[in-house]
């Protein structure tokens, strides 16, 4: 199976909880790379943007609002089978019906802040990163070259 790529979220929900730290863990252990890692605080236009496909819901302007009231952690993943795996990982959007063991089940508060966000499919997922990261943000990471190097 091909590696793939894919965007995931620290909210500013879990980012004003100081979970950073937990979340980052859980992407580690899971066997996912670390592609790429920015902190942002999105303005308005950016976030519309990035919600685009929900304008009009009623959610929409609420959610809008809370991307923005603090910096979100952005990351790209890299694996077989990444965008599945950190969809797993983070489990369903409502954190009252994600399992236990989910970052969404663990770590979130609410339908709306539900600690992390990661791409729904292969195809929004080169989407997705490419909204926030150019070819030259993303990282390979060959652990044999760093274990070579030095002494
Ligand atoms: P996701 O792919 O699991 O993140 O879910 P969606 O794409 O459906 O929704 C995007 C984000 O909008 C979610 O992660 C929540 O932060 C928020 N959201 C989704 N549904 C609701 C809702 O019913 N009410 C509110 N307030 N926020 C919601």
């Amino acid at each position: 199976m091909a590696k793939e790529t894919t965007l995931a979220i620290v909210k500013p929900d879990a980012v004003a909880s100081k979970l950073v730290g937990e979340i980052l863990s859980r992407i580690e252990a899971a066997g996912l790379e670390i592609a790429a890692l920015r902190m942002e605080r999105l303005s308005h236009a950016r976030a519309r943007n990035f919600y685009y496909v929900h304008r009009g819901k009623p959610f929409f302007e609420s959610l809008v609002d809370f991307m923005t009231s603090g910096p979100v952690v952005l990351l790209a993943l890299r694996g077989e089978n990444a965008v599945a795996r950190w969809r797993q990982l983070m489990g369903p959007t409502d954190p009252r019906k994600a399992p236990k063991g989910t970052i969404r089940g663990d770590l979130g508060t609410s339908i709306e802040k539900n600690a992390v966000h990661g791409s729904d499919s292969v195809e929004n997922a080169s989407t997705e990163v490419h909204f926030f990261f150019g070819g030259a943000d993303l990282f390979e990471i060959d652990p044999e070259e760093v274990w070579r190097s030095g002494s």
